[in-house]
């Protein structure tokens, strides 16, 4: 018996931290006067490897995120179609038609910081004739300089577009990454709320039908407490990264 239950666990030691993660999620939302259900934990799994990610889909998680589109097209046509991929950062317009193409199962793009990617993924979509497909305007929340995600003063117009200019692109909220060490402050994170309710007034969008992607491994619980809906949790559940050189992508 003992040594079944601890061969149990040591069977998938993913699936017990993606638990843990699950109950502190669903707390910090109850915290916010939400149901536990009303927070996505999108599981990061870039630089893992995909019979670790396979572990967590027995386990029955379908929520699943990756950052390099190299890899993502790798790993997606090796596990099952019912799950729910969500791209998420920064996306080279180049590379929008073969993410597109390979992963037919892509739920979400989070990260569209320009109008340019916007109408490229819009293109994408019709030319592959796929459904809509849901997006996420990426701000840069921290004021550094950085190539990912549009200022918060132009956020609306930003959304603007993504929801008036690209009929193939579903505006489903907004989301950041922090500073650019993707640590985080809470004015980072009251940023993106400010944004939302900007954008929610601007578009004529009920609020609680807007998401906002805040909070990763060390400050997940602390986002949802400001509101966040969708959070993207990657070495709390993996174990720290593993990069085999020094820049993939
Ligand atoms: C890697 C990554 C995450 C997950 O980061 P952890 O700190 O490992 O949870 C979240 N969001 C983006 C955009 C990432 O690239």
């Amino acid at each position: 018996m003992a040594a079944a239950a601890a061969a149990e666990g040591a069977a998938a030691p993913v699936a017990a931290a993606m638990r843990a993660v699950l109950a502190r999620a669903g707390r910090a939302a109850e915290r916010s006067g939400r149901a536990a259900e009303a927070v996505r934990v999108v599981a990061i799994g870039k630089t893992k490897p995909v019979s670790l990610l396979r572990q967590l889909y027995d386990a029955g998680h379908r929520s699943f995120g990756e950052n390099y589109v190299q890899e993502f097209v790798t790993k997606a046509p090796q596990l099952p179609e019912d799950i729910r991929w969500h791209f998420v950062g920064h996306l080279q317009s180049n590379k929008v038609k073969s993410l597109l193409a390979a992963v037919p199962n892509l739920d979400m793009v989070e990260g569209v910081g320009n109008e340019k990617i916007a109408n490229h993924l819009d293109r994408a979509v019709v030319s592959l004739g796929r459904e809509p497909l849901k997006v996420m305007v990426q701000v840069n929340t921290s004021g550094e300089e950085s190539k990912s995600g549009i200022d918060p003063s132009k956020c609306v117009e930003l959304a603007k577009h993504v929801k008036l200019a690209c009929p193939n692109l579903i505006l489903s909220g907004l989301m950041t990454i922090g500073m650019k060490d993707y640590s985080s402050t809470p004015e980072n994170f009251k940023a993106l709320v400010n944004c939302k309710l900007e954008v929610c007034k601007a578009l004529g969008i009920p609020t609680e039908q807007f998401e906002l992607s805040m909070g990763m491994s060390g400050d997940f619980e602390q986002a949802i407490e400001l509101g966040s809906t969708n959070v993207r949790v990657g070495s709390t559940i993996f174990g720290p990264r593993e990069y085999p050189n020094q820049k993939q992508n």
